[in-house]
């Protein structure tokens, strides 16, 4: 089953061509995650999507419907995380969870939604009174507290601690366990890594790579780097062939300080894919 297919998105502004044409088909309990510069459309095809902002042109069907003309039974399928809405800033942690809950028809339990995001201590807490990335925890919670089966995630670690994103990124594991389809945005490519099934790299509105993270762009059958360190200093040889590489250089049993086997990161490929210089 099918989450979500778009086929020849497009969306001007004015002059300004955001979305340039993009296809996706992402099947239902996948996390998958959309990269891409600044500008580069990733919130205009997401709100698109959500059914917050108008097409130009093509197909889009989500959970089964257009989102430009779906009602209030189709919305309460879906999870949306706003990069941070101002609204009910006077309401506490608790109430804010419950006040939304209550536009859901069979929301999750708020208080063991905000034990999921870490922010027990802070439930009694004003919503204007919370630091940012604790604002930004509340935000992931008010979008999960309907149980969606499909959530929207625009940045959401953005100004997490390490140790908040570590929880953050087993929430989102726990939801896709329990077969939640999840399309997030991130500029954070080893958050992608540790979660997305799947990729998509846009860049001037067009997706130029989609893949796993193991093997976008070509990743996983790149030349490899053998480095290590002899008696004139480091040394490194790009190969096809590390194992052969290192045979030779081991020969007789030699030791070779500091030997690391790399691949390009996924961050490498993803600069190399935008045209970024390194
Ligand atoms: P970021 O990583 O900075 O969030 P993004 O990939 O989400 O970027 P978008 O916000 O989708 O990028 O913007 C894509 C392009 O569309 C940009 O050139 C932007 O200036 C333009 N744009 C976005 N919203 C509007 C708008 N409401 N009116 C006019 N132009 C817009």
């Amino acid at each position: 089953m099918t989450a979500i297919q778009v086929r020849g998105l497009r969306k001007s502004y004015a002059d300004t061509v955001a979305v340039d044409g993009i296809d996706l088909d992402i099947p239902q309990g996948q996390v998958f995650a959309l990269l891409g510069p600044n500008g580069a459309g990733k919130t205009t095809t997401v709100e698109i999507l959500e059914g917050h902002r108008t097409r130009t042109a093509g197909e889009v069907s989500v959970l089964g419907q257009d989102p430009a003309k779906a009602g209030r039974a189709w919305r309460a399928r879906i999870g949306i995380v706003l990069q941070t809405a101002n609204d009910a800033a006077e309401l506490t942690v608790r109430e804010s969870v419950r006040h939304y809950a209550g536009y859901y028809p069979r929301p999750a339990d708020p208080d063991a939604v905000i034990e999921q995001v870490g922010l027990t201590e802070k439930a009694r807490t004003r919503v204007k009174q919370l630091s940012g990335g604790q604002r930004r925890r509340l935000d992931v919670a008010l979008g999960i507290v309907g149980r969606p089966e499909l959530v929207f995630l625009d940045e959401p670690t953005t100004g997490f601690d390490p140790e908040a994103r570590r929880h953050f990124w087993d929430l989102i594991r726990a939801l896709a366990a329990d077969g939640t389809t999840i399309l997030l945005t991130t500029h954070y490519l080893d958050e992608a890594e540790a979660l997305a099934n799947r990729v998509a790299v846009i860049s001037g509105g067009k997706i130029v790579a989609e893949g796993t993270p193991a093997t976008l762009g070509g990743r996983s059958t790149a030349k490899a780097t053998v480095s290590w360190v002899d008696e004139t200093g480091p040394r490194s040889i790009l190969t096809d062939t590390p194992t052969a590489v290192i045979n030779e250089l081991s020969a007789g049993g030699r030791e070779l300080a500091e030997l690391t086997v790399t691949r390009p990161s996924l961050e490498d490929t993803y600069l190399q894919l935008i045209g970024g210089s390194r």
